[in-house]
């Protein structure tokens, strides 16, 4: 069985003066979210709360419950504790729509997501909106998710290069968000972990400030166990670029 070591933070950036980023861990679930919330008059921050907050309680509520009747239909597919985690992001996308025409000021609020759950030997990750997650394994940095973002699109179609969307106007624009009230596209992947794999949950003030093989460089830098250390220096890093949104990081570190 392995065994885990996580640290997670945020930081406001430099530009902004609220966070609208917030992130949830649960060792007991071993389950770490990071949601990056938008909206006007810091509503972006009740999204990306009540995404984390619901997420969780949803996780917690069904975890032990053998007759839990699905009221979302089951995609067989992905294994059962996959299915809780998918339905757990669809209810909290309702809870935000719901909110969003219950209170004036949250209207228009959204929020990205991206989750990891680990479960012995394999980690789900679960994604929507272009929060990341990123697997640092043999010295290497690989993405996990594909961002639901408009210049994501037009790269994979060939109409953008890597550095043009970079620093394209529209690269902020996500194409998925929790709380628009319609159907939402979650990602889902299960991931076999290996011994001193890395994982990485970010929101986007982390990788618009770093590049992937700035970010990667940092983690060559890191010792094992020195998570705190090495979330510390991303996040000084995408300062010292600008630090133009909030920034928020997750490192899980697994081992045997
Ligand atoms: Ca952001």
């Amino acid at each position: 069985m392995l065994l885990y070591q996580s640290f997670v933070t945020t930081h406001v950036g430099m530009k902004r003066k609220v966070n609208e980023d917030n992130f949830c861990t649960n060792r007991e679930l071993g389950l770490f979210i990071v949601a990056d919330g938008m909206g006007g008059h810091a509503a972006g921050e009740v999204a990306s709360r009540i995404a984390v907050e619901e997420i969780e309680r949803v996780l917690l509520q069904t975890r032990d419950d053998e007759d839990w009747t699905w009221p979302d239909s089951f995609d067989m597919n992905y294994s059962l504790v996959a299915n809780k985690l998918k339905f757990a992001i669809n209810l909290a996308n309702e809870k935000i729509h719901g909110t969003t025409l219950d209170r004036v000021e949250c209207r228009g609020m959204g929020t990205t997501i991206v989750a990891a759950m680990f479960l012995d030997d394999v980690c789900l990750i679960a994604h929507v909106g272009d929060s990341r997650a990123y697997l640092f394994r043999d010295d290497k940095l690989v993405a996990l998710t594909s961002d639901h973002s408009w210049v994501n699109e037009q790269l994979k179609q060939g109409f953008l290069t890597l550095e043009h969307a970079r620093n394209h106007p529209f690269r902020n624009v996500i194409t998925q968000a929790l709380g628009g009230g319609s159907e939402i596209q979650v990602d889902l992947m299960e991931l076999p972990l290996s011994d001193r794999d890395l994982l990485l949950l970010c929101t986007d003030g982390l990788n618009s400030m770093l590049t992937d093989n700035e970010i990667m460089n940092v983690l060559r830098q890191g010792e094992p166990g020195s998570l705190d250390h090495l979330t510390t220096r991303l996040i000084e890093a995408a300062n010292q670029k600008g630090g133009d949104d909030n920034i928020t990081v997750a490192m899980v570190e697994v081992f045997s």
